[in-house]
């Protein structure tokens, strides 16, 4: 499973739960605006991408999964 994240970053609060969710994909810009982890811009195989974008109180990621 990969999946491409994107953060919309024109509707992101800065709220840092997607940080919380998944560290190993986002972290905070310091303006505490989210910001994808180097290496992640292609994706990730972290599920718990799929929980940050559940978790983010604005709706600002998506994620799309592709196979292989
Ligand atoms: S959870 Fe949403 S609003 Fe909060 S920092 Fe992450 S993308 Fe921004």
């Amino acid at each position: 499973m990969h999946i491409k994240v994107n953060i919309d970053t024109d509707v992101c609060i800065g709220a840092g739960q997607c940080a919380l969710t998944a560290p190993n994909v986002f972290t905070q810009d310091d303006d505490g605006f989210s910001a994808l982890l180097p290496g992640q811009e292609n994706g990730t195989d972290d599920a718990m991408a799929k929980e940050a974008a559940r978790a983010c109180p604005v709706g600002a990621i998506k994620v799309s999964e592709t196979t292989g």
